[in-house]
């Protein structure tokens, strides 16, 4: 568990490692994996953070 929290502080992937891509909208930002492993909407305005994974 304190590996994988601290993947997410490091912004990589927690399944390939590679660095999330982050990508600003007008409700917040969304980290992303190039390779479509991992996805986190972040909605600064409602405190609201919502993960999508797809961990093979
Ligand atoms: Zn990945």
């Amino acid at each position: 568990m304190l590996s994988y929290v601290k993947r997410l502080l490091t912004n990589t992937c927690p399944c390939c490692n590679d660095p999330l891509a982050h990508e600003h909208h007008p409700l917040g930002y969304v980290k992303s994996c190039a390779r479509g492993h991992y996805k986190e909407e972040t909605f600064s305005y409602l405190g609201v953070r919502i993960v999508y994974k797809d961990l093979e």
